[in-house]
């Protein structure tokens, strides 16, 4: 029987298909004793569940091999050489044999085992080895328990991807051939997962309650794979959808392209209201691999390149090399324009394993952003990023402005700017640059905190220009986490106090003569874009695919209009009736 769930639209798009529900949790194993004459079948559960773990690792380590490098997939050898080792399965067994312990159990003791022995050695290559011990245990075990991982970089046919929550760095390595569709109980539509999904063109539903438990037991209860239909558009989920169910959906979905296809007709005109008024309409881009399809898509320049994801992902951070030819990748791709790249902001939800970072009760009000650039043990990551920047300053035909994410006030800004020239005399005195670079590369911050947004005035005088990152300046200043779903109610964008704040750091910025852009995710919210204009927004940067709807809204209203409607909204008490106001101007729209 067809039913219906519900969560919070994140990602436009509509998809159908087979759902793999990802647990990352490990499995929970528990200790069983089993009869002397069950040992033999005990032992051939645990072969069973052996020959498929092989075969499922053989497989991924082909795939790794073809898609990633010979590097990566050989972490896959490894594993291989592990289950293979006799010593692990012999110790196994005289537990399933002696002890008459269950095969889980059984396993999972040896493993141990095994992994403190590596653990307490000196060498570090042995120390590693203990975790990718417990790696192959949990796929035993996984295995013997008849619910075999979930894998999500090394798909190999189309799902629809149902979990609990997914970090960024789990969305980060998808394969958007195979990821039909992207569903979650937690996050909000702020979160980076859902900004991934958007930037892959992943039709994505967050926050549905419920959804987890909900599907599993679908599954259990079903001898097949479970179908979804989700609509990333209303952020409606049925499970089990019968043939008039898809065939709604398959209707849905060629509206929603035919839509598409005919704004595709704006690609290439420029965005400029009735009256002459042009605004920057730039690409939100987080690797270098983005770039192409950004200019592709018609984005003028790129507002906000979010080098943090270059991190994700992986299991070491990219070195000066590396982030050198990323960033010259995406120069390259904006020749002529302007790219935006901010440095890193590592912290919040973004968090990077590899980096060993201690814990935090708050990580969003943690070491976030600047903060943990400019803070030991983790300059030597600044430095990198900034050594790798400008040396790609140097040899680039495109306009790089550098931004810095999570500024509070000018102290934080200074020693910031300070560490930039500090590393641009280190690469003179290097003889790494030729020519000093700073001159031409113009330095500005992003206005994602009520302390940036109050001070703007003051950091006027020393920014070059001012990015407004709402998601942010939304979740702090109503203080309510962008990640949580059961806030979602509260976390609203067009809130009067975010709007309020908008308006000042926009009107505040042009007093002092500063370009003011906006890179959160208001800026591809159509409903948004009058409103801004109104403010006289320099630029708006938005994942490409926001991009022709966009310009669409630009191309239809007036200044006068845009004012009217700016005059409005700061006079509206609540979200809703701003919302009301905004959608309604859009929607009666007159489109030529
Ligand atoms: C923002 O906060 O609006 C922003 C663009 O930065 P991020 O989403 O990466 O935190
Ligand atoms: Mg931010």
């Amino acid at each position: 029987m067809p039913f219906t769930l519900h969560g919070i639209a994140a990602a436009h798009g509509v998809a159908t298909g087979p759902c793999l529900l990802y647990d990352p949790t490990p499995p929970v194993i528990t200790q069983s004793h089993i009869l002397p004459d069950m040992v033999q079948e005990e032992k051939a559960r645990l072969q069973r569940a052996l020959e498929a773990s092989m075969q499922e690792i053989i497989q991924l380590r082909d795939l790794v091999y073809e898609r990633v490098g010979k590097e990566e997939a050989a972490i896959f050898e490894a594993h291989l050489l592990l289950l293979e080792d006799e010593a692990l399965l012999d110790t196994a067994h005289i537990r399933i044999e002696e002890g008459l312990m269950n095969a889980e159990w059984a396993m999972s003791g040896a493993a141990d085992e095994f992994a403190q022995i590596l653990a307490e050695l000196s060498d570090s290559y042995f120390q590693a080895r203990a975790a990718d011990i417990h790696d192959i245990s949990t796929r035993v075990i996984s295995h013997l328990q008849g619910r075999p991982l979930a894998q999500l970089r090394h798909l190999t046919d189309p799902v629809i991807i149902a979990a609990r929550d997914l970090l960024p760095s789990d969305t980060a390595g998808l394969n958007p051939t195979f990821v039909l569709g992207l569903v979650t109980e937690q996050g909000g539509p702020t979160s980076h997962t859902a900004i991934l999904a958007r930037q892959m063109g992943i039709p994505a539903i967050v926050g549905a309650t419920n959804l987890f438990n909900t599907l599993y037991d679908a599954q259990v209860s079903d001898t097949h794979v479970v179908q979804i239909a989700l609509d990333g558009n209303d952020g409606s989920i049925v499970v089990d959808p019968d043939s008039e169910t898809l065939a709604q959906y398959a209707h849905a979905l060629r509206l929603y392209q035919q839509q598409r296809e005919r704004l595709q007709s704006l690609r290439t005109l420029p965005a400029v209201t009735p009256d002459g008024l042009h605004v920057e309409l730039a690409a939100n881009i987080g690797r270098s691999r983005d770039a192409a399809p950004a200019v592709e898509a018609g984005a003028n320049g790129v507002g906000l390149f979010r080098t943090e994801f270059l991190f994700l992902d992986r299991s070491n951070p990219p070195d000066e090399e590396e982030q050198f030819t990323a960033y010259c990748t995406v120069l390259n791709a904006f020749t002529g324009k302007t790219v935006i790249v901010r440095t890193l902001d590592i912290g919040g939800d973004k968090s990077i394993p590899y980096l060993q970072i201690p814990q935090e009760s708050n990580p969003f009000l943690g070491l976030r952003g600047i903060r943990l650039c400019l803070a030991e043990p983790y300059q030597y990551l600044f430095r990198t990023q900034i050594r790798a920047l400008l040396r790609a300053a140097e040899h680039s035909k495109a306009s790089l402005w550098l931004m810095f994410p999570m500024i509070d006030d000018l102290r934080e800004l200074r020693r910031a700017k300070a560490f930039l020239a500090e590393t641009e005399a280190q690469l003179l005195h290097e003889a790494v640059l030729q020519h000093a670079v700073l001159s031409q590369v113009r330095v500005g911050i992003m206005v994602e905190t009520p302390a940036a947004a109050l001070l703007t005035d003051i950091l006027a005088k020393e920014a070059d220009f001012f990015s407004i990152g709402t998601n942010d300046l939304a979740q702090y200043t109503l203080a309510s986490d962008r990640m949580n779903a059961t806030l979602a109610d509260l976390h609203k964008p067009f809130h009067p106090a975010v709007m309020r704040s908008i308006a000042h750091i926009i009107t505040t910025a042009r007093q002092h003569g500063r370009w003011v852009g906006m890179c959160g995710e208001m800026a591809g919210d159509p409903r948004a874009s009058v409103f801004l204009l109104g403010l006289g927004i320099n630029e708006l940067s938005m994942e490409v695919s926001a991009l022709n709807e966009v310009k669409q809204v630009i191309r239809h209203t007036t200044m006068a209009q845009a004012k009217g409607i700016v005059q409005r909204v700061l006079e509206s008490d609540t979200a809703e009736h701003i919302e009301e106001i905004l959608s309604w101007f859009v929607q009666n729209m007159q489109i030529d």
